[in-house]
C-alpha cells in the first residue's frame, strides 16, 4: 500500500516564535488525535526554522521538509542552502519545483533535474511539484502539459530511483485561489499522471508512488478530494499556517 502523506507548505510565512508555536501545537493534535498510522504528515518550514522545528518533531509523527535547495552540494553560491545542509538537520524532503518557483525564480526543467539527483544521492526525498495554468488547461492540454512536466525533469532516473519521489499536482489556477480543482479534475490529472509513469517505469513503480494534490486544501474538502483512489493526500499552503485546519485535513 502507498504512503498516504499531508504536506504543510509554509512558504515565506511566520517568524520563528510563529514556527514555533504552530508546530507545538500541530504535535499535540497529531499525537492525541491521528490515529491513522498510514499518513505521514510533514512540515515544510522556512530554512531558518528548520533547526527549531526539528527539536520539536524528533521523536514524534512528524516530519520534515524544505521548500526548495540549490543543485550543487557545496561551493560559492552566496545565499544559498544545500542538501547537505539539509541531511544535516537532518530534514527528510525536499519540496523542489513549485509554480511559484518556476514562475518567479525561473527554476528550469534542467535546475529540477539537477536537484533531483543531488536530492536522491543526498537521501532526502523530492516532493516535486507540478501543475498547469489556467490558459493551458482551457485549451485542453493539462493533462500533456503535465506529463511533458515529469518526463522533461525526472524520466532520467532510473526505476529504482524514480520509486523514492513524491509527486504533488498542484493546478496553478488552484493555488492560493480558493478555487480547488474538482473530485473529477484532481482524479482524472492524478489517474492520468499514474499511467503515464507506468507507461515509463511499469505498474509496480506507479502503483508505489504517492500522487499528492495541492491547490485550496480545506478541512471541508480534503475528505472527498482525498478518497480519489489516485489521491494519495495533499499538499497544502494556507490552511497549513492553522493548527486546527491542518490537522483535520491529516485527520
Ligand atoms: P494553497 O497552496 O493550499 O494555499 O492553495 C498550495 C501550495 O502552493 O502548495
Amino acid at each position: 500500500m502507498r504512503q498516504n502523506i499531508v504536506a504543510g507548505n509554509w512558504k515565506m510565512n511566520n517568524t520563528l516564535d510563529e514556527g514555533l508555536k504552530l508546530t507545538s501545537e500541530v504535535v499535540n493534535m497529531v499525537q492525541d488525535e491521528l490515529t491513522n498510522n498510514n499518513v505521514q504528515v510533514i512540515l515544510g518550514c522556512p530554512f531558518v526554522h528548520l533547526t527549531s522545528v526539528q527539536k520539536l518533531t524528533n521523536g514524534t509523527k512528524l516530519a520534515l521538509s524544505a521548500q526548495n535547495c540549490h543543485e550543487e552540494a557545496k561551493g560559492a553560491y552566496t545565499g544559498e542552502i544545500s542538501a547537505t545542509m539539509l541531511k544535516s538537520v537532518p530534514v527528510q524532503y525536499v519540496i523542489i519545483g513549485h509554480s511559484e518557483r518556476r514562475q518567479y525564480f525561473g527554476e528550469s526543467h534542467d535546475t529540477l533535474t539537477k536537484k533531483t539527483d543531488t536530492l536522491l544521492a543526498h537521501n532526502l526525498t523530492p516532493i516535486f511539484c507540478c501543475g498547469e495554468s489556467l490558459d493551458i488547461r482551457e485549451k485542453g492540454e493539462h493533462v500533456a502539459y503535465v506529463c511533458n512536466q515529469l518526463k522533461d525533469s525526472l524520466f532520467h532516473l532510473s526505476a529504482e530511483d524514480f520509486a523514492r519521489l513524491v509527486i504533488a499536482y498542484e493546478p496553478i489556477w488552484a493555488i492560493g485561489t480558493g478555487v480547488t480543482a474538482s473530485n473529477e479534475q484532481a482524479q482524472e490529472m492524478h489517474l492520468a499522471i499514474r499511467s503515464f509513469i507506468a507507461d515509463k517505469y511499469g505498474k509496480e513503480v506507479a502503483e508505489g508512488t504517492p500522487i499528492l494534490y495541492g491547490g485550496s486544501v480545506k478541512p471541508d474538502n480534503a475528505k472527498a478530494l482525498f478518497a480519489c483512489p489516485d489521491v494519495d493526500g495533499g499538499l497544502v499552503g494556507g490552511a497549513s499556517l492553522k493548527s486546527r485546519d491542518f490537522v483535520d485535513i491529516a485527520k
